[in-house]
């Protein structure tokens, strides 16, 4: 260019307004081809594309829960065949008969045929006292706490009382008689033996009348009564007429501890005893 041609100011700014203009035109051109080619380069960029995760570490085995057990409603027993319910009731002890009085209180001393023996609470059995061939056997209900607590299978007063009928009215010595109990276990205070529990223990009554053979037996108490001759028998049936157990004499009475709370009702025992008199004389 001619340094000395004089500068026409508007020209050279159209110039520059034009080229201006076409590099901008160029710079969208490729701006926008280098766009799309970074979208396309961008859309397979290895850390845009999602890789597969690595599986985390399996979590330590654990041990499985307990399967919840089902409630499963406890089965009904069946009914109980005659035979199975026969073999369910007290059975006589294989070991029996017992060889003396000894050997029956050494057996009694540890049965558990009944609940009375079975209890941990178990407070001891008192087996009969007096003579081991006695002319009269009498025979109590069941023992309370009094009657353990003398080892006696009667309280005191009862025991006296019984004394004075012996002598006085029966005619014999004390120690021709004898003294026991149907139930042998001590009851807790205020209790009766249950009609199982009497039905259990007939088993060593039965053996302590075998080997006492007494002359004569007197029940003292519907218990008693019922324990020996049966609980289908009313007390009422029992008493007032001379019974039979196996063959000996027997009548059924008023317990002495009736008798002493009741003295009213003397008259009436000693009627029941009078049915003896002649069983006891010969
Ligand atoms: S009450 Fe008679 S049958 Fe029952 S445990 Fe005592 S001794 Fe055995």
């Amino acid at each position: 260019m001619d340094s000395n041609k004089q500068l026409d100011p508007t020209a050279e700014l159209a110039a520059a307004t034009r080229a201006l203009r076409m590099e901008i035109g160029r710079r969208k051109r490729w701006g926008a081809k280098r766009t799309a080619a970074a979208i396309a380069e961008e859309a397979v960029s290895p850390e845009l594309i999602p890789q597969p995760q690595p599986k985390a570490p399996a979590a330590p085995e654990q041990a499985p829960p307990a399967p919840i057990a089902p409630r499963i409603p406890p089965k009904a027993a069946p009914p109980l065949l005659k035979e199975q319910l026969q073999t369910s009731l007290p059975s006589t002890p294989k070991s029996l008969p017992c060889s003396d009085l000894g050997d029956l209180r050494k057996r009694v001393s540890t049965c558990s045929r009944c609940s009375l023996g079975a209890s941990p609470g178990r407070s001891g059995a008192i087996v009969g006292r007096g003579a081991p061939r006695p002319r009269l056997l009498y025979i109590s209900d069941h023992i309370g706490p009094a009657e353990h607590t003398r080892q006696k299978p009667l309280d005191e007063l009862a025991g006296t009382l019984l004394g004075k009928i012996t002598t006085g009215g029966m005619g014999l010595k004390v120690e021709e008689t004898h003294v026991t109990s149907a139930v042998k276990c001590a009851l807790p205070p205020g209790c009766v033996p249950s009609p199982s529990e009497t039905a259990s223990c007939k088993v060593w009554l039965e053996e302590e009348i075998r080997l006492l053979a007494p002359s004569a037996i007197v029940t003292l108490g519907a218990g008693a009564a019922h324990a020996l001759f049966g609980n289908d028998a009313p007390g009422g049936k029992l008493k007032g007429r001379l019974l039979h157990y196996k063959g000996t004499p027997a009548v059924a009475t008023f317990h002495p501890r009736d008798l002493v709370a009741r003295p009213d009702l003397k008259a009436s025992a000693w009627a029941d005893l009078q049915l003896l008199l002649p069983s006891l004389k010969s």
